[in-house]
């Protein structure tokens, strides 16, 4: 693998907010050698190939830290219907579409079919292009949680478990596929007809074995907990990232800053917003959604989100995207809900999807910065996010996205191989 250097570029490297104006890249061997001012350059050798940013701006890739790349752009509520050899596709199809968006590196929360194993694999294997994949499998559950269908669990999408031995033996299941995440319901969902926010789908010694187990077998653990009493279930038993935690009160929020050196914390709003806003074309409309909660629920979250900023927990972007409603390759859209709900500045958020997002997906600390000696993941943008974090959106600006020193364009074209004999 060849020497880069990117000169000639507005450089964010992701460490604070400067935005450094003149600033140099050198990626050596899929890493980070130099990043900073072009004026502190070691001395480049003249073979080395080199690359003119013409002033754009480039930045870490970017971390999508609740992904479902089993998610097939449908209605929230015929997810996953698709036979398994078209979710596949759909699944190789919305990574491409993740790392053309800019998002180098994603945590899967759940892949229905178990899709995410293959996918990552191949996507190490450099067969397909996507992310940086920490792989889920499917959901874990209790009978009548929010992994549980009405109609009972389908154990191609959900893995239902009961009693501490029944979930010892589901985790290692998932360890035994090389999974990387394990996926945790512990509270449901207002739409949910029987497990709804605040209700405990797990008892603590269920949640015990599970993280347990999950975290002697080396993998990760995620929760779904919007109530803060499943938010002090996962952090009392030691759940590494929590989804939602739309619900805080004073106890929650003092123990998930007893924990912020290690904890990271994931609102996934961006569907929540997306039901209200367009719902009524679902069928779902607004008065129905703001009947079971939904508003609420959207108010409390950017009350709780301004206690985690003020206790320094950190918070990551992402979330629940891949509905009609949020489709795949929009997850940029959630920097701009943290700065319009949330109150960050352009910087904070950036950081956010950056630093932070990086941290929390890879726990050697070799993404979401440009630093000597990290991961050569980064984001070449028309434009300055750090100003209007909106740019990121717009896919034209997104000039090139490189992963592990290889940089990757024409992603979101849907087939960028054109072969010289159809011509
Ligand atoms: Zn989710």
């Amino acid at each position: 693998m060849s020497d880069l250097v990117i000169h000639n570029a507005r450089v964010f490297c992701g460490v604070d907010e400067e935005v450094l104006d003149n600033g140099t890249v050198w990626v050596s061997n899929g890493l980070i050698k130099y990043a900073g001012s072009s004026t502190d350059v070691p001395e480049i050798d003249s073979g080395v190939e080199r690359y003119d940013a013409e002033g754009k701006f480039v930045m870490p890739g970017m971390t999508e830290s609740h992904v479902h790349l089993s998610y097939n752009n449908a209605h929230p509520q015929q997810l996953n219907n698709q036979p398994l050899p078209i979710a596949m596709l759909d699944a190789v199809d919305n990574a491409r579409v993740l790392l053309g968006s800019g998002f180098t590196s994603a945590i899967s929360f759940g892949s229905a079919q178990g899709l995410d194993i293959p996918l990552r694999d191949a996507i190490n294997a450099g067969r397909v292009p996507g992310p940086r994949l920490a792989a889920s499998d499917r959901d874990l559950g209790s009978t009548g949680s929010n992994a549980d269908g009405a109609s009972g669990g389908d154990m191609a999408k959900k893995i239902i478990a009961d009693g501490p031995w029944a979930i010892r033996k589901a985790v290692r299941s998932l360890a035994k596929k090389r999974c990387d995440i394990v996926k945790i319901f512990l509270d449901g969902e207002a739409i949910s007809a029987y497990a709804p926010p605040g209700v405990l789908t797990y008892s603590d010694e269920e949640v015990e074995a599970a993280v347990s187990e999950a975290h002697i077998r080396g993998m990760r653990i995620v929760s779904h907990s919007r109530s803060a009493e499943s938010v002090k279930q996962a952090v009392r038993h030691g759940v590494d990232i929590i989804g939602h935690a739309n619900y805080l009160d004073d106890e929650a929020v003092a123990m998930l800053e007893a924990e912020r050196h290690r904890i990271f914390v994931g609102p996934g709003i961006a569907w929540e917003i997306a039901l209200l806003d367009k719902g009524a074309q679902l069928g779902l409309p607004r008065e129905d959604m703001e009947r079971l909660g939904y508003q609420r629920e959207i108010d409390e979250t950017i009350s709780s989100v301004k206690r985690l900023r003020e206790s320094k927990v950190r918070v990551l972007i992402g979330g629940d995207y891949g509905l009609n409603i949020t489709p795949h390759g929009t997850n940029a859209k959630d920097l701009e809900y943290f700065v319009d709900l949330f109150g960050m500045s352009d910087a904070e958020a950036l950081l956010c999807a950056t630093r932070d997002g990086g941290a929390a997906a890879n726990t050697e600390g070799m993404v979401g910065t440009l630093e000597e000696g990290k991961y050569a993941d980064l984001v070449v943008v028309d434009g300055d996010p750090t100003i209007d974090v909106r740019v990121l959106q717009d896919h034209d600006n997104i000039v090139g996205v490189m992963k592990n020193g290889v940089m990757h364009c024409g992603l979101m074209q849907s087939n960028p191989y054109v072969s010289p004999f159809s011509q």
